[in-house]
Order: structure tokens, then C-alpha cells, then sequence
């Protein structure tokens, strides 16, 4: 039998995950990896991203984070971790920071990319700028995930290498991707830092496992 991730996380306790702490929820993604068992520390400078081993990039606003990492020099050096095998995940605008490409960005806003994806920024429109789906994701489990969107992107492409995780099932949005994995990298369009369900942050810990 399969052992859900969840299950397999809580003794990785060696590694350091940083929160990029630049804007948005970061708190939120603080205390989900804390119940995984890992420790983490906020990331602003290229000081405070040399010392940990995985990354995660919060939900927020990511035209924000874009200039923000541009000001602060960490669009470069976050860039070459990525390259260079640094395990990382994005919740909402975080997917963004690691896709390759963007639909409906600001025409100046920049990515950390590693991601072969294409997302649509806010694609989910007015009607339902944010709601709650229930998603069917085994990669993360049996039980389905309770998934919450805010403003959220979708992927609206994906690169060969790229491994579907779940897609929003009925509405006009069905058959939509909504969280991938390639390698080391992992990108949920939805916020699991504002659930309590850990299982999205235990599959990225685990990975570190593996990594
Ligand atoms: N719409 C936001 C953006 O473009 C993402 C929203 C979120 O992270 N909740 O960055």
C-alpha cells in the first residue's frame, strides 16, 4: 500500500525551509511546515536565501513580489537556486514566481521560472474571483483535498516533464490544472497554508526527502 505523504513527513526534521517573506502569507505557510516537522526561517535577502535548503514562494500579489525581488537582488540568485536543484513550491502567486511563462501579467513583471508552465493570472474571473472546490488529487492522498482559490491562476499549458497533480472537476473551469509537480519544484493554484489540512506541504517535505 501506498503510505500517504502526510504519514511519511513528520521525521524530516534536519532540513531548513524558507518562507520568501517579500509579501503575502507568509505566517500561514510557516506554521503548515511546522506541523510537517521541518524547520524554516523568512527569506528577504540573498544572505537569509543561502542558508536554506528549499523554498517556498506564499500566496499574495505576485506583480508585487516581482518588483520586490527585483529591488531587494533576490530575482537572480533565486533563479540560479532554482537551476541548480533547490526544491521549491508556490501557492497562487507563488505559482506564478515559478512558471516560465505568464498569461495577463503586468507587461514588466518577472518570473523566477524553473516551472515549464504557462499560467493565467486571475483566470478563474470576476464571478468567482474566490471559492472553495473540493479536488480529487491522489498524489496527496485518498480523501479529496478541501482547495481554496483567491484570485487564483490556473496552468493553462504544461512542458513535457510536467506531472498533473489535480484539476478543478465541473463548472466552467472543469478539466482545469490546478497543481503541478516537475522535479523539485511543486505549485498548487489554491492556498493549503489557509486550511488545516497539511497534506500539500507533507508531499513537498517529502520531497526534500528525496532531494
Ligand atoms: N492574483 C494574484 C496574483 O496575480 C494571486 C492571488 C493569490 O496569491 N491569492 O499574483
Amino acid at each position: 500500500m501506498n503510505v500517504p505523504a502526510a504519514a511519511r513527513a513528520v521525521v524530516q526534521v534536519d532540513r531548513l525551509v524558507g518562507v520568501l517573506a517579500l509579501q503575502g502569507d507568509v505566517r500561514e505557510h510557516e506554521s503548515a511546515l511546522i506541523a510537517c516537522g521541518v524547520r524554516t526561517s523568512r527569506v528577504r535577502t540573498v544572505v537569509d536565501l543561502a542558508a536554506v535548503d528549499a523554498l517556498v514562494i506564499p500566496g499574495g500579489e505576485s506583480t508585487t513580489m516581482s518588483k520586490l525581488a527585483v529591488a531587494f537582488g533576490l530575482l537572480e540568485p533565486l533563479r540560479e537556486r532554482v537551476r541548480s536543484g533547490m526544491p521549491a513550491y508556490g501557492s497562487c502567486a507563488g505559482m506564478i514566481m515559478l512558471a516560465d511563462r505568464v498569461e495577463d501579467g503586468r507587461p514588466d513583471q518577472q518570473t523566477i521560472g524553473g516551472l515549464d508552465v504557462t499560467v493565467r493570472r486571475n483566470a478563474f474571473g470576476r464571478q468567482v474571483d474566490s471559492f472553495e472546490a473540493e479536488l480529487d488529487a491522489p498524489a496527496f492522498g485518498v480523501e479529496a483535498l478541501h482547495a481554496v482559490f483567491i484570485r487564483a491562476p490556473w496552468v493553462e499549458s504544461i512542458g513535457s516533464g510536467v506531472e498533473v497533480l489535480a484539476r478543478v472537476a465541473g463548472g466552467s473551469a472543469d478539466g482545469r490544472v490546478v497543481a503541478v509537480r516537475q522535479g523539485r519544484l511543486l505549485a498548487t493554484s489554491f492556498h493549503p497554508e489557509l486550511t488545516s489540512d497539511r497534506r500539500v506541504h507533507a508531499f513537498f517535505v517529502s520531497m526534500l526527502q528525496e532531494a
